[in-house]
C-alpha cells in the first residue's frame, strides 16, 4: 500500500516542526545555563585579570617604592600601624571588600594558609572543592552554578600564584605566616569571582520561551502553507484519478475547468481532459457503429440483431423482473408481389409506411424491429401475473389492422394483409432464440392456414411441428425403402358397366406393417416438396403395373395417377412423364394424370403450356375434385383436359339436394359442350349410381364397386369382374 502524496508532503514538515519545537524547548534551558555560566566565567576571568593587574601594579609601583623609602612598613595587618601599608594580598582583599560593591559580582581572595590576623577566614565548601581542583589544574577556572542563599550563582575560581620573588620572600618571612617554604610560582590561594545570575536566568527564560513560541509559530505557519500546498496538489490528483476511475467504469465525468494553481497539475488535468474528450469521441463512434450494426437503415427500426439482443436481455432478466416476454412476428402477405410488380423503390416506401403505421399503433414501451425483407418483430413484456392469453390476441389484431391501413404509394392505394405468429415466454422458452422459434412456428401455421391471420403459439403447435419434422424424416426413409405404393380403385363406364381403368392412390406401407392413408402424410409431403420424388415413384409403379395388366388379360385398362400442384410447379413433370412412359413401355393413351383446379390457378399461362405438352405426349388429363373449387367456366374451355372428375363431396349430397342435381345436369351438359368425359367419384349407393346414370354421367368409381385395392387384389378383382353383376 503506497502512502498518499498528501501525507508524503506534509508529514516530514510536521515531523520537523514537532522535533524542532520540542528540541528548542528542551534544549533552551541547557543552552541558557551554558550561556549564563559561560558569560559569568568570561566576566570572572576578566575581573580576575583586572584584580591581578591591580595587585601587580600595586606590588611593583607602590609596595616596591614604599619598601625602598623606609618611611612605611609593608604589613599584612597595616591597620594597626600609622606607617603600615598593606601587603599586595591584603590590599587586594581589602579592596574587594572595601565597598562591597554591587551585590551581583563578588570577588574573594582566600587561602588555606592565612596570616594570623585573618585566621578566622575559612574556605566554604565550594572553595574547598575549587582548591582541590586548582591543585591539579592551576591554570583553569573552576566553575560551578549553584544555589546559595536563595540565589543562583556562578562561582569561578582560579589559582592565585606567588609570581614575584618579593612575594615569596614576604610569605616565607612574615612573622604570622603559617607556611614558610614557598617557592616562586606556588599556588598560594584562590582568586574567586562569583556572579549572581538570577536576573540573567530570568531574562534567559523569557528569551527561551519567546524563542520557543516564535519557533512554534513559525513552524505552524510553515505547516499551514505546507498543508495548503499539499492539498492543492493532492486534491486535483484525487479528482483526476476519480474521474479516470469512473471513465474506466464507462461513466463520463470530465473535469470542470478550474484554477489548478500549479502548472504540473494543470497540465495533467489538461491531458486528462484531452484523453476523456478522445474517449468521448471514441464512445460516440462506437455507439454509432453499434447503432449501425443494430439498426435497419431503411426504417430506422432495430434490425434482427438488435431485436434478438434486446429479446435475449429481457428473457434473461424476466425471472428477476417477474415479467413475461411476448413477441409477435409479422409477415406481410405477398409482399414480393409489390417488389415484382411495382419495383423495389415502391416496395421500400411501403415498408417505411408500414413501419410508421405499426409504430403509431403500438404502445410506447414496445420494441418494433424489422427482422427481414417484409418481416417485422414486436417485443413487449408484461407482468408475470398477466393472464396468459390476455393481450396476445389483442396486440396481434392491432398489428394486423395497422398493416391493413390503406397506403398511398406512387399514386396508388394499396391494402395489404399480414400473417402474425405470437409467442409468450410462459411456454417453456428458455431463451430468446427458443421464443423466436415458437413464434415462427405460429407464423408458419398462420401462413399455412391461408395467411391474413394470427396464430398464437401453443405447446400443441410445437408438438405438431415436431411430429411433422419426424414425419418428414420417416418419409425420407420410406422413400428410399420404396414404402410408398399405389393401391388401385377401379373405374367403370356407367352406360356399359365395363371396367375401364383404375385410379392409383398412394399408400404408405410401413415396415411395421401399418398402412397409412395419404391424407395423413401428403400435405406434409407437399410442404416439404417430398411429394415430387414420391409422386414420381407412384407414377412409375402405376405405369409398370398397368403395363403388366395388359399382358395379363386386362387389355385396355387405363391407370390414372394423381399429380400434386407442387409437382406441377416443378418443371420436370413433362420430362418425368415422358421418361416413365419410355421406361415402362406403357402406351401413353393408357395413362391419365389427375390435376386439381387449385394446382392450376397459380400461373395460368404456364400451366396451360405444361398441360399442352403433357397432352402432346398422348396421355389423358383429368380435372380432379371438380365442383369444389371456384371453377371458372371461361378458362375451363382453354384447358387441354379430357375428363372432369366430380368430387365425391358433391356426390354424397346428391340424393338430398335438388340444387346439386341441377348442377350435376349442368356439368354433364358442359361436358357434352366441351367434349369432356364426366366421371363421378365416391359413389357408394345404388341410388346415387342410378341418378348419375339418369343424368347422363358417363363414368364412375366408388366404394359401391370397390375400395382402393392392393395390386394383386385389384388384378384378381378385375379378372373376376363381369358386367352383369353391377348393371343397374
Ligand atoms: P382424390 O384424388 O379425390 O381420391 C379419391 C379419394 O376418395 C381416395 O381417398 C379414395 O379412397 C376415396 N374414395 C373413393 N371412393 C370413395 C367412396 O365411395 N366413398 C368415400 N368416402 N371415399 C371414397 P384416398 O385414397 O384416401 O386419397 C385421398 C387423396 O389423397 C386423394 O383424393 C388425392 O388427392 C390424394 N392422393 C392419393 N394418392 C395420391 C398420389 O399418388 N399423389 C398425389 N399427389 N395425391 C394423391
Ligand atoms: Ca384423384
Ligand atoms: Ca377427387
Amino acid at each position: 500500500m503506497s502512502r498518499s502524496l498528501y501525507w508524503k508532503i506534509t508529514s516530514p514538515v510536521l515531523l520537523i516542526a514537532l522535533v524542532g519545537t520540542l528540541s528548542v524547548s528542551l534544549a533552551a534551558p541547557y543552552l541558557l545555563e551554558w550561556f549564563v555560566t559561560q558569560t559569568a566565567v568570561d566576566n570572572a576571568q576578566q575581573q580576575a585579570a583586572t584584580f591581578r593587574n591591580i595587585r601587580n601594579y600595586y606590588s611593583e609601583q607602590v609596595v616596591a617604592k614604599v619598601t625602598g623609602s623606609g618611611g612605611f612598613n609593608v604589613m599584612a595587618d597595616h591597620q594597626l600601624s600609622a606607617e603600615g601599608v598593606p601587603v599586595p594580598a591584603t590590599f587586594l582583599i581589602e579592596m574587594v571588600d572595601y565597598d562591597k560593591p554591587q551585590e551581583l559580582v563578588m570577588t574573594d581572595l582566600i587561602s588555606p594558609y592565612p596570616f594570623k590576623n585573618r585566621i578566622e577566614r575559612k574556605m566554604d565548601e565550594y572553595q574547598k572543592r575549587a582548591w582541590k581542583a586548582v591543585q591539579a589544574n592551576p591554570d583553569e577556572f573552576y566553575v560551578e552554578l549553584l544555589e546559595q542563599d536563595g540565589k543562583m550563582m556562578v562561582r569561578a575560581a582560579q589559582a592565585d600564584r606567588l609570581n614575584a620573588p618579593a612575594c615569596v620572600a614576604c610569605h616565607n618571612n612574615h612573622p604570622t605566616s603559617l607556611k614558610r617554604d614557598w617557592k616562586l610560582g606556588d599556588v598560594r590561594g584562590l582568586l574567586e569571582v562569583s556572579t549572581v545570575v538570577d536576573g540573567w536566568l530570568e531574562r534567559g527564560v523569557w528569551i527561551s520561551r519567546t524563542l520557543s513560541g516564535v519557533t512554534l509559530l513559525a513552524f505552524a505557519l510553515v505547516m499551514l502553507v505546507n498543508f495548503r500546498v499539499a492539498r492543492q496538489v493532492s486534491e486535483p490528483l484525487n479528482r483526476i484519478s476519480g474521474s479516470l476511475r469512473s471513465l474506466s467504469r464507462g461513466e463520463d465525468r470530465g473535469l470542470s475547468p478550474e484554477d489548478y494553481q500549479y502548472q504540473e497539475v494543470e497540465s495533467l488535468a489538461d491531458a486528462f481532459n484531452g484523453f476523456s474528450e478522445k474517449e468521448r469521441e471514441r464512445k460516440q463512434l462506437a455507439h454509432k457503429v453499434e447503432m449501425l450494426a443494430y439498426t435497419d437503415p431503411l426504417t430506422q427500426l432495430a434490425n434482427r440483431t438488435g431485436f434478438q439482443q434486446e429479446l435475449d436481455k429481457r428473457m434473461s432478466e424476466s425471472a428477476e423482473r417477474q415479467a413475461l416476454v411476448r413477441i409477435w412476428l409479422v409477415d406481410v402477405d405477398h409482399f414480393r408481389d409489390i417488389n415484382d410488380t411495382l419495383g423495389y423503390e415502391v416496395g421500400d416506401k411501403v415498408l417505411g409506411l408500414l413501419a410508421e403505421a405499426l409504430q403509431r399503433t403500438l404502445p410506447a414501451d414496445t420494441l418494433l424491429a424489422r427482422l427481414g425483407e417484409d418481416e417485422f418483430g414486436v417485443l413487449l413484456d408484461v407482468a408475470a401475473d398477466t393472464a396468459e392469453w390476455s393481450g396476445l390476441e389483442y396486440m396481434a389484431e392491432q398489428v394486423q389492422q395497422a398493416v391493413s391501413e390503406h397506403l398511398q404509394v406512387a399514386g396508388r392505394t394499396l391494402k395489404l394483409t399480414a400473417s402474425v405468429g405470437a409467442a409468450c415466454s410462459s411456454h417453456d422458452a428458455e431463451n430468446g432464440q427458443e421464443l423466436i422459434l415458437q413464434a415462427n412456428i405460429a407464423l408458419h401455421q398462420a401462413k399455412a392456414l391461408g395467411r391474413n391471420r394470427a396464430v398464437i403459439h401453443s405447446p400443441e403447435l410445437s408438438a405438431a411441428v415436431t411430429q411433422r419434422v419426424e414425419l418428414v424424416h420417416d418419409m425420407h426413409n420410406g422413400l428410399e425403402l420404396g414404402e410408398f405404393v399405389p393401391f388401385y380403385q377401379p373405374q367403370f363406364d356407367l352406360q356399359t358397366g365395363a371396367l375401364i381403368g383404375a385410379e392409383a392412390l398412394m399408400r404408405w406401407q410401413r415396415k411395421d406393417g401399418s398402412l397409412m392413408p395419404p391424407g395423413m402424410f401428403i400435405p406434409v409431403a407437399e410442404q416439404s416438396s417430398l411429394i415430387v420424388p414420391m409422386g414420381a415413384q407412384i407414377m412409375e409403379n402405376a405405369c409398370r403395373d398397368c403395363q403388366a395388366w395388359q399382358a395379363e388379360g386386362l387389355e385396355g385398362i387405363r391407370v390414372a395417377v394423381n399429380v400434386s400442384s407442387v409437382q406441377f410447379a416443378d418443371d420436370d413433370l413433362v420430362a418425368l412423364t415422358r421418361a416413365v412412359l419410355e421406361k415402362t413401355g406403357l402406351q401413353p393413351a393408357l395413362l391419365e394424370l389427375e390435376v386439381t383446379e387449385s394446382g392450376l390457378l397459380a400461373e395460368v399461362d404456364e400451366v396451360i403450356a405444361s398441360l399442352q405438352k403433357l397432352h402432346e405426349l398422348g396421355i389423358e388429363l383429368a380435372l380432379d375434385d371438380f365442383g369444389t373449387g371456384y371453377s371458372s367456366l371461361s378458362y375451363l374451355k382453354t384447358l387441354p383436359v379430357d375428363r372432369l372428375k366430380i368430387d365425391r363431396e358433391f356426390v354424397r349430397d346428391l340424393l338430398n339436394s335438388s340444387d346439386d342435381q341441377a348442377i350435376l345436369r349442368m356439368i354433364v351438359e358442359l361436358g357434352k359442350q366441351l367434349n369432356l368425359k364426366i366421371l363421378a367419384e365416391g359413389v357408394e349407393e345404388a341410388e346415387q349410381l342410378a341418378l348419375l346414370k339418369a343424368s347422363g354421367c358417363q363414368e364412375v368409381q366408388g366404394f359401391y364397386y370397390a375400395k382402393p385395392l392392393p395390386l394383386n387384389e385389384f388384378i384378381e378383382y378385375a379378372k373376376n369382374y363381369s358386367v352383369a353383376e353391377t348393371t343397374v
